[in-house]
């Protein structure tokens, strides 16, 4: 599958495709919306795997911590597998 730069996908934004390939994916410089830049699967970009460099992660880890603060319901789970899905539009495949 060809991605288009300038394609977005959570936070990060393709810049451009690059000869680099891993497990046969193509890979793609992506800029997240913190400013790092990085490598990404076209695989990980499509599926919804990677949605940020990590930042994403983190964010919601400390709304997790406000809302528990809060008593709020939790509108975010941990998954097993460490992964995090918010539930909320857009956030969650
Ligand atoms: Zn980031």
């Amino acid at each position: 599958m060809m991605i288009e730069p300038e394609r977005r996908f959570g936070r990060w934004e393709v810049l451009e495709k690059t000869n680099e390939r891993r497990n046969s994916q193509i890979m793609y410089l992506c800029r997240c919306e913190c400013g790092i830049e990085r490598l990404v699967d076209s695989n990980s970009l499509t599926r919804g795997k990677s949605r940020s460099c990590g930042c994403l992660r983190s964010d919601i880890v400390s709304e997790m911590d406000n809302n528990r603060k809060l008593g709020r319901e939790a509108l975010l789970r941990l998954n097993v597998d460490g992964t995090i899905c918010a539930v909320r539009p857009g956030d969650c495949e």
